[in-house]
């Protein structure tokens, strides 16, 4: 998508800190913490939201999640805690038109997530 910062950041056409690279998605940390460790979880294929994904995206969509269990072990955050989080539209706080998980750990701001 020609206009999607998550997809210039995909195509690294805008820098990010990139924490993995994989097949099918990366890694990244958000601009704007919320909390110690806040990262984006990106799938490389635009979906502008929930409300599009479909029966194609179950295996990525489950390798996000065991992405997100992957980065709680390496940020030590499994016996603590942690929030995966998933906006989807105007009233779900979404600002970013391409779908992403939040993973979210250590003191939370409250009120945010
Ligand atoms: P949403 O509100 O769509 O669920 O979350 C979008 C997130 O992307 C926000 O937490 C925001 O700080 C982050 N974000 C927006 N633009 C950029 C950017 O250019 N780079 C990075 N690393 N994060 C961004
Ligand atoms: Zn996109």
């Amino acid at each position: 998508m020609r206009d999607c910062i998550f997809c210039k950041i995909v195509a690294k056409k805008i820098p990010a800190e990139l924490i993995r690279e994989a097949a099918e998605f990366i890694v990244i940390k958000d601009i704007q913490p919320k909390a110690p460790v806040h990262l984006l979880i990106i799938p490389k294929k635009h979906i502008p939201s929930m409300n599009e994904v479909t029966e194609a995206d179950r295996q990525l969509l489950g390798q996000m999640l065991e992405e997100a269990k992957r980065l709680a072990v390496d940020y030590g955050l499994s016996g603590r805690g942690y929030k995966v989080v998933i906006n989807c539209g105007r009233e779900g706080g979404q600002m970013v038109p391409h779908v992403h998980f939040h993973f979210l750990g250590g003191q939370m701001v409250p009120g945010l997530f």
